[in-house]
Order: structure tokens, then C-alpha cells, then sequence
């Protein structure tokens, strides 16, 4: 059994890191972010809820958070163990998963603020079929253009800077106190998250404790 946290900021590619850690060990990948995304697809009340959170231009609340997590992990579907990504957003919530839940490891995927503004701020969407691009890592081949639809990319609402900036602030300010305490009480690594994806990836694995 494994049981792990990843934290990082947006743009760190924490996503990207929980998926391969939970296929590498078949652990069930729990993401705040796909979880809301669901709900929000298949138009639920909390889909609907969130909806109109982030159109009034808020972060969705901590307990709205802890709840969905909370819920998801008392399914008990995960056999070999779980990855929970997006989650504790606070101390208090890092007090839940000490209490609640035996974690194996603590995950930090670190980038310097500059190096997440330099990747978030090359992020385009096609606004047609809604395909991602990046203009560093992944460029369409005409300018502005999506290589699929012919659609015109855009920049996504809350990838400019000003709003870059909120979450910045956001995650420096709630997330350091929570790494503070899984560091004195829990197995916390630290990965330089500016490498290429599986040289990350092999860092997270060479630096897990084997059980
Ligand atoms: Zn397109």
C-alpha cells in the first residue's frame, strides 16, 4: 500500500507526476481539479456550484475542498493505495490527512515563480475544439492557429498575468505553512520540477522509500 501527496504549484506538472506515479504503482490518482471538472461536465449540483464560483472570479473554498476529498477517499477503491493531488490546501486539512491517514510520502515538486509565469503565460487554447498548446513545449504549426480545426487560440481567462499572480500569492501563502508541518511530521521529498517529465518522474521514484 502507498499512499501519497503531491503538491506543487499550477504549472509544475503535478497533474502529469500523479498520473505516472499512480500507473507506475497502480494507485488511484484523486485530483481536485478532474474531480471539479467532472462535476462541472456532467452539469451536478456541486458542478454547478463551482461554476459559478470561478465565473464570479473566486477560488473555490477550502471546505468545499476538504468535503469532495473526504468523500472520495472513504470510497475505499483504492486497493493498492492512492495519490492525492490538489489536497491539503491548508494546515488545517494537512491535520486531517495526519489524523486520518497513514501517508507514505509527501511529494513537493518544486519551480521558482518565474519559471511557472514562463510556462503558464505560453499556455494557448484552441477556442474551437479546445485543444491545448504551449508555445515553448508544444507550438502550432501557423501562428495563433490550431493544427486540428483551423481554430483561432487564445489565451485562457485565468492564464494572465494578474491572475497568475492571485494564484502565486495564493499557494505561497497557504501552501507554506502545510509543507512546514508535513516536514517535522512526515516523509516529505522535494523534486526540482524544471527537469523534462520522466527525469522527474525517476527523481520521485529513486527518492521513495521502498515498501
Ligand atoms: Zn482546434
Amino acid at each position: 500500500m502507498h499512499k501519497y501527496v503531491i503538491m506543487g504549484v499550477q504549472g509544475s506538472g503535478k497533474g502529469t507526476q500523479a498520473k505516472l506515479l499512480a500507473d507506475a504503482f497502480d494507485l488511484v490518482h484523486i485530483s481536485v481539479g478532474d474531480i471539479f471538472r467532472w462535476n462541472v461536465q456532467h452539469h451536478t449540483k456541486l458542478g454547478a456550484h463551482v461554476r459559478r464560483i470561478v465565473a464570479e472570479g473566486q477560488l473555490v473554498d477550502d471546505d468545499l475542498v476538504e468535503e469532495v476529498v473526504r468523500n472520495r477517499l472513504q470510497m475505499h477503491d483504492w486497493n493498492f493505495g492512492f495519490v492525492v493531488d490538489g489536497f491539503p490546501r491548508n494546515a488545517r486539512q494537512a491535520e486531517f490527512f495526519l489524523e486520518s491517514y497513514d501517508l507514505d510520502a509527501v511529494i513537493i515538486l518544486e519551480m521558482p515563480d518565474a519559471e511557472v509565469s514562463r510556462r503558464v503565460l505560453a499556455r494557448r487554447l484552441c477556442s474551437d475544439c479546445g485543444l491545448d498548446y504551449n508555445l515553448i513545449a508544444h507550438r502550432p504549426k501557423v501562428l495563433d492557429t490550431c493544427d486540428v480545426c483551423g481554430g483561432k487560440l487564445v489565451v485562457r481567462e485565468d492564464d494572465h498575468p494578474e491572475a497568475l499572480a492571485v494564484r502565486l500569492r495564493d499557494y505561497h501563502d497557504k501552501t507554506l505553512p502545510v509543507i512546514e508541518l508535513f516536514q517535522r511530521k512526515e516523509f516529505v521529498i522535494t523534486v526540482d520540477a524544471t527537469q523534462p517529465i520522466a527525469d522527474v518522474h525517476a527523481a520521485i521514484r529513486a527518492r521513495l522509500r521502498p515498501s
